[in-house]
């Protein structure tokens, strides 16, 4: 049973209006939910954009209700919370990513699972059981259950805090499950947005480092990073016979797995070892492989990472001062088509947040 502390009021937000269009996004004024016992209201002051924003935003993963308001690597202060609030308080400065309720009583929520609970609700284009289709962070405000805002540590700059909140935790959750520390040789292929920060919480968690990439473009900022190797596969045809039994862990952190010869990299890696993918590609994708190269070796998707996962990495970011690559883009209809059109094309070193909400929504 769960009352209500506040009904819903106006926000505003930067939407995609139609699929069609995408790339024209319009600011809007939109209801917000039901502000329930256990949730918070939040004011944003940026939000970092994440390949799902551009996959939803462009229709890519399917038809979805309008205004559309996307945007999970929130940043922003608690204005307002529900009566039966225990955890946070106002003024607090928090982080959401791409998650925004979950039952919080099953097997999977209470082992720090919620990503994987049947019962999730995304930030944006998901529906809650009360028929309000959830809105993200390109807006003014956002309302959540209180457990999914995470506190983050002071010395986090909020610019370089936002693209940890599912970019970020999308990395760190599969090294942190599959055992990523000293002594172990850890590969991060594909180093966009979410291997860039693979790889930065590889080598702060004390592995051997290997960044893989195609070509050798990204070599220079790799080894900036923290990469101890730099691999490129499509200057190393035989990289596979070169590597051999080497990797205890390689994260595969492209947008696409056609590109992916799974018939190669199991050679690659030391018995027991494993390759999981963070890649969530376009609807039609399916992987191609043959059982036979799998001896030894095991593939698996890993989704996000739970509230518990969030806060380790956040603690991580923090005692060991580490710093994301991102470029700010004041948000506005004009800053999130420049963002759409560059994350389209790739066009970004390494990630994008977007800032200056008081300026564009005090209005
Ligand atoms: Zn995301
Ligand atoms: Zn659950």
């Amino acid at each position: 049973m769960t009352n209500i502390t506040a009904p819903p009021r106006k926000f505003q937000g930067i939407a995609v209006l139609d699929h069609k269009d995408w790339k024209n996004p319009k600011k809007v004024e939109f209801e917000s939910k039901n502000l329930y016992d256990y949730d918070v209201e939040v004011k944003i002051e940026c939000c970092g954009v994440c390949g799902s924003d551009i996959h939803t935003a462009s229709g890519h993963w399917g038809e979805t209700k309008k205004p559309l308001v996307v945007g999970h690597e929130i940043i922003g202060t608690v204005t307002q919370i529900g009566s039966q609030c225990n955890e946070l308080k106002v003024g607090d400065r928090v982080g959401i990513g791409a998650q925004v309720f979950s039952c919080l009583e099953c097997d999977r929520c209470k082992s720090d699972n919620e990503p994987y609970c049947p019962k999730t609700v995304n930030t944006y284009r998901k529906d809650y059981t009360d028929g309000y289709n959830s809105k993200g962070g390109y807006a003014d405000y956002i309302r959540l259950h209180e457990h999914f805002a995470v506190p983050i540590p002071e010395n986090i700059p909020s610019h370089l805090a936002a693209p940890l909140m599912c970019g970020g935790v999308t990395a760190f959750s599969p090294l942190l499950r599959n055992g990523c520390g000293p002594g172990k040789k850890v590969g991060i292929m594909g180093i966009g947005g979410i291997g860039h920060m693979g790889l930065i919480f590889a080598k702060a968690m004390g592995a051997e480092t290997f960044a893989i990439s195609r070509s050798s473009a990204k070599k220079e900022d790799a080894i900036k990073m923290g990469a101890d190797h730099f691999i490129a596969t499509k200057e190393e045809p035989d990289w596979a016979t070169k590597y051999f039994d080497t990797f205890d862990l390689i994260v595969v952190c492209s947008n696409s797995l056609t590109d992916i010869d799974f018939n190669v990299v199991p050679r690659t890696m030391k018995v027991g070892g494993k390759i999981v993918s963070i890649c969530v590609p376009e609807q039609h994708e399916v992987m191609n492989l043959k059982p036979f190269g799998l001896i030894g070796v095991s593939i698996s998707n890993s989704a996000l990472g739970g509230i518990n996962e969030i806060k380790q990495m956040l603690d991580l970011v923090s005692k060991k001062n580490l710093k994301i690559w991102v470029e700010t883009i004041p948000i506005s209809e004009k800053g999130v088509k420049e963002v759409f059109e560059r994350m389209e094309k790739g066009d970004v070193r390494y990630r994008f947040t977007l800032t200056d909400y008081d300026k564009e929504f005090s209005k």
